[in-house]
């Protein structure tokens, strides 16, 4: 064998495995299809300010006409656009419309995200069984929460021990603060409704230093909130400035960049996988590259992907695929319920400085039995703000730097609050992707995503758009707009499924070790193995069942079980 571990992705998952096999002695191989990113030197724009961007940050009109899809991100500018995938680069199709963000390159997204980090509850586990769909999690809070705090423990997470049970606390950092109205919002919600409380949210910033940081070489928040741009600080957490790094420290880390995995390679003889194929993105030349296990950790469209175009006389429909379900039940949060409103006291008081941070409040809905008509929750995050003095005197697109800008936002004056829904959003059959006839530049097959709303996202917009007018109320705010935004799925970024896991071979790919129920020595660890959506922010979770997971294959792999 080459190598004893492959790990297909460099990204927020992908680095945890990397950290996991690495430490534990095994020769790892990270294979990227993306070009190399180094913590700190390709980070172009980190250090550049407004006046230095040609465009000012903005981005000309003939690149956002060029692409559509990626300019709905609101992180895609001028400072960024290099970290992601433009809409000709990886061509899909979509049978429904569906925004598919990306970003191919060490790091993956793990650069550009937004870092809101929440753990999952014990209900949101168990909610699928109990409320009827999907499938049950074969795994609940409880085989969770250790890896929850190693990851919080190594990436660094501000936030502060709330004791809420939908929001589980963790190993938490300094948390941020909120400012007078944000605070002022919460206290009149926590008095008007008994089942609802806001807290800061919680971010993978080092608001503090710890041994653990600095022995990664990363520095302390300084809160420029030019996050997507890479932190040279590694103020927080991506996988090129912490678990590559460390992973990298061991001697036991190969990374192969611009390196496209085609396929997995199955072995019927063995009754496993014995590699994969690549294909060079420069030169399109083609390897196969062996090792005793696999790790998926390319993103869930990607993932499904490579297991859908891993075709074999064993598995004609994609790997492990037997039961027809890979590439199913794909689910995504629902993001369309937003609520703009003013807000006239507090005239006095301000907040200085920024912060990589805004108020969440984890549902109050169907959180011990359904008892709305819709199944699922939703979180509900809130910010309220001085700075957007420039658009209530028409002056959006005049220069923000400068004196007069400095004055002007530096004044006393009115606030804006933005509310927005993260809903859940049930997994079901006909939401799915699959390969289709057309190929790519490389001859592989391009995706074809088929995924839409459905009645129950509907009635839960509803009920968010009359809710978050109902707490604004409360508040005191003014002008108050609740307004749908109509948004496809995919802008949500957040999207999952594909090859579930679950304890039942007939209903699901994986297992509770997130290995394959058909080829043992194959693991899916990123969100294609997520069961059901739930309401948090994704990615702690996809790097607390990657931990799991690789801590469980290195023992099956060490007692050569797999
Ligand atoms: C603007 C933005 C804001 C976000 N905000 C948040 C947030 O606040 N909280 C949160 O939890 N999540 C957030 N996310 C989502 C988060 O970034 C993803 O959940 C996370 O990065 C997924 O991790 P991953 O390892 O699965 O994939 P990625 O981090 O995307 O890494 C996958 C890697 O696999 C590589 N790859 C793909 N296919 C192949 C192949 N065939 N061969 C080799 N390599 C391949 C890709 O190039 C990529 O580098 C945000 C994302 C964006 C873009």
């Amino acid at each position: 064998m080459d190598f004893d571990v492959i790990i297909i992705g460099s990204g927020m998952s992908g680095g945890w495995a990397a950290k996991e096999f690495c430490e534990k002695g095994f020769k790892t191989l990270v294979i990227e299809r993306g070009k190399d990113v180094k913590h700190i030197k390709d980070y172009p724009t980190a250090w550049k300010n407004p006046w230095d961007f040609e465009y000012k940050g903005y981005l000309p009109k003939e690149t956002t006409n060029k692409n559509p899809v990626v300019s709905r991100c609101y992180a895609f500018n001028e400072a960024t656009e290099h970290f992601f995938v433009k809409d000709n680069e990886h061509p899909y199709k979509q049978v429904k419309p569906f925004d598919w963000i990306r970003g191919y390159q060490v790091g993956g997204k793990s650069l550009m995200w937004a870092r809101q980090v929440q753990r999952w509850s014990k209900n949101e586990f168990k909610s699928s069984s109990r409320d009827k769909y999907a499938i049950p999690w074969p795994i609940g809070y409880d085989d969770l929460s250790n890896w929850y705090s190693r990851v919080e423990s190594f990436i660094g997470v501000a936030g502060n021990k709330d004791g809420l049970e939908e929001a589980p606390d963790g190993e938490f950092l300094k948390p941020w603060e909120m400012n007078a109205v944000e605070k002022y919002i919460q206290k009149r919600i926590k008095e008007n409704f008994n089942d609802r409380t806001p807290v800061i949210s919680r971010t993978a910033h080092l608001t503090e230093m710890k041994d653990q940081f600095i022995k990664q070489g990363r520095t302390q928040c300084q809160a420029r909130t030019l996050c997507e741009r890479g932190c040279p600080l590694g103020g927080y957490y991506s996988s090129t400035s912490s678990t590559l790094p460390w992973a990298e420290k061991t001697g036991n880390l190969t990374l192969l960049t611009d390196s496209i995995v085609e396929k997995i390679i199955y072995d019927e003889k063995l009754g496993k996988a014995k590699g994969v194929r690549i294909i060079n993105r420069l030169t399109k030349k083609v390897q196969i590259i062996t090792a005793s296990c696999i790790f998926v950790n390319a993103a869930t469209i990607n993932s499904n992907l490579v297991l859908l175009n891993s075709t074999s006389n064993r598995f004609p429909n994609g790997l492990g695929n037997d039961n027809g379900l890979l590439g199913r039940y794909i689910s995504f949060h629902n993001y369309r319920g937003k609520v703009n409103a003013k807000f006239n006291g507090f005239k006095n008081s301000y907040y200085s400085g920024r912060r990589p941070a805004s108020i969440m409040m984890p549902t109050f809905r169907n959180r011990n039995s359904q008892d709305m008509d819709f199944k699922g929750g939703y979180m509900v995050f809130y910010t309220a703000s001085r700075d957007n003095w420039w658009r209530e005197t028409n002056q959006w697109e005049g220069a923000q730097y400068g004196n007069e800008f400095i004055n002007n936002i530096s004044k006393p004056g009115p606030w804006s609050i933005y509310m927005m829904m993260q809903g859940e959003n049930i997994p079901i059959y006909s939401n799915h992707v699959t390969l289709g006839k057309e190929k790519d530049n490389y001859g592989i097959p391009i995706i074809e995503i088929s995924v839409d709303y459905t009645k129950n996202d509907e009635l839960m917009i509803k009920d968010f758009l009359n809710e978050g007018k109902k707490m604004l109320q409360a508040a005191g705010c003014k002008d108050i707009t609740p307004y749908d935004t109509k948004q496809a799925p995919g802008l949500d970024i957040h999207e999952v499924g594909g090859a579930r896991m679950g304890d039942d071979p007939d209903k699901s790919i994986l297992n509770k070790w997130n290995q394959m129920h058909l080829c043992p020595n194959v693991f899916v660890a990123d969100g294609a193995c997520m069961t059901t959506s739930g309401t948090k922010n994704p990615s702690l979770t996809f790097m607390a069942i990657t931990a799991r997971a690789a801590t469980y294959a290195a023992e099956q792999l060490k007692n050569k079980k797999i």
